[in-house]
């Protein structure tokens, strides 16, 4: 059987969130699009809550506002963090307010599918864009651009092939661009609690013996649970049923939120830190975790790919009447406009990282006491939640 083959100007490879905001941004530019994914899969069934929830920043909220996907949302499943403490293993404490930041709020907090669900609908509202519900399997390159084979036997040809394909991305690997990968050897348990008493939007971070707990505040009363658990620990406790993880929960957290009901399985992400030697090639750019993976204690591995979506849309935008989309001169725009907030963002969530599990007492007093000089200095606690609105 002959192979249908359809051109486009770009291809968008994988539908995480990064991937549909991306197919959705190029689109909405002007450009014929193919998105190669998967719709929103259903919640379980009887399940209410989504296990995955993510901590947007407002540089996500105005990148999914300029799409009009932020409109489009619906408003009793946005959870608004006016507060976060953050509480160090000896007794150190950090607090960061909205409103001491003159900010409306610190982030969001919002169940993935729940902005999924409205960047499905936003997408099968466009006209130039082809939704293909399968898996590319070919990258090929001639001069005027790449060709995609896909798992249904078809060929897309693009100017512009889009690797948003996750942190194990098959379009990095078909570019020949180097990864170099750093295991925490821990494990994000992730799970949502009916709390008891109110979380005031407050969102709540424990260091406690090399891991981090951190419950965000969510609409109706709602707690979302990120532990970050060395890995056999994290293997106890996704072993546990939803009535004994609560009540671990609770123990561990002081009963901050007094008794928790788990509405949603818990499910563990392997955690990793990964840098990328290049994000473009030509005819080819990586955004999202296939570009970048940290770990998840700033909450801000999301908020970065959906930033390379936005500095992608505009290094497109200004692109010169007489050059291809996979110029390299177009995609090192891109790549040099995305650097510096990656790296920051890389050394900043692993410094952290090593900082609260590295064992000894002398560490210990080191952490609480920058813990306690970063506490007293409005101008340093200001200019943090500024970095984390991103
Ligand atoms: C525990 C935890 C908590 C987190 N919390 C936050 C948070 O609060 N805030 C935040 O900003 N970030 C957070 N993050 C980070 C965030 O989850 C990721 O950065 C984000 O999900 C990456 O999205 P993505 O679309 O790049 O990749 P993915 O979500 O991995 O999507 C990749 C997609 O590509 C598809 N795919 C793969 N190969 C192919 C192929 N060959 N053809 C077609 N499709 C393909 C996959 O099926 C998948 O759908 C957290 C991470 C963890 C682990």
């Amino acid at each position: 059987m002959n192979a249908h083959h359809q051109t486009f100007d770009a291809a968008v490879i994988g539908g995480g969130l990064v991937g549909k905001t991306a197919a959705l941004a190029l689109t909405q530019g002007g450009l014929r699009v193919a998105l190669l994914a998967q719709p929103c899969a259903a919640l379980a069934a009887g399940a209410t809550f989504d296990s995955r929830v993510y901590a947007l920043s407002s540089s996500s909220q105005a990148l999914l506002e300029r799409l009009r996907v932020w409109q489009a949302l619906d408003l009793s499943k946005l959870g608004p963090v006016y507060d976060m403490r953050v509480y160090g293993d000896a007794h150190a404490e950090l607090h960061f307010s909205a409103f001491q930041a003159s900010v409306p709020q610190l982030a969001w907090i919002v169940e993935s599918s729940v902005i999924e669900r409205a960047l499905d609908a936003a997408l099968r509202f466009q006209p130039n864009l082809t939704w293909i519900d399968t898996r590319a399997q070919a990258l090929d390159f001639t001069a005027d651009g790449a060709s995609v084979g896909l798992a249904n036997g078809n060929v897309l040809e693009a100017d512009l092939v889009v690797g948003a394909d996750g942190a194990h991305s098959w379009v990095r690997a078909q570019i020949g661009s180097k990864m170099d990968r750093r295991d925490y050897k821990q494990t994000g348990v992730v799970a949502n609690f009916k709390a008891e008493k109110p979380h005031s939007e407050t969102a709540y971070q424990w260091f406690r013996d090399g891991e981090i707990i951190a419950l965000l505040p969510m609409p109706d009363g709602h707690v979302s649970l990120v532990w970050s658990a060395r890995t056999e620990h994290a293997e106890q406790l996704l072993a546990l049923d939803p009535a004994q993880l609560a009540a671990e929960v609770e123990r561990v957290t002081g009963e901050q939120f007094g008794a928790l009901e788990c509405v949603t399985p818990a499910q563990g992400f392997p955690l990793a830190l990964q840098t990328v030697d290049k994000l473009v090639a030509p005819h080819v750019a990586l955004v999202g975790d296939a570009a970048h993976l940290i770990h998840p204690l700033a909450g801000q591995g999301m908020n970065l790919g959906l930033r390379d979506v936005a500095a992608l849309a505009e290094t497109v935008a200004g692109k010169e009447a007489f050059r291809d989309l996979g110029d390299m001169v177009l995609l090192r725009r891109y790549e040099r406009a995305r650097r510096e907030d990656i790296r920051a963002l890389m050394i900043a969530t692993d410094g952290l990282q090593k900082l609260f599990s590295a064992p000894g007492p002398f560490a210990k007093v080191l952490r609480n006491t920058g813990m306690a000089f970063v506490g007293a200095q409005p101008f340093i606690k200001r200019w943090l939640v500024s970095a984390a609105l991103g």
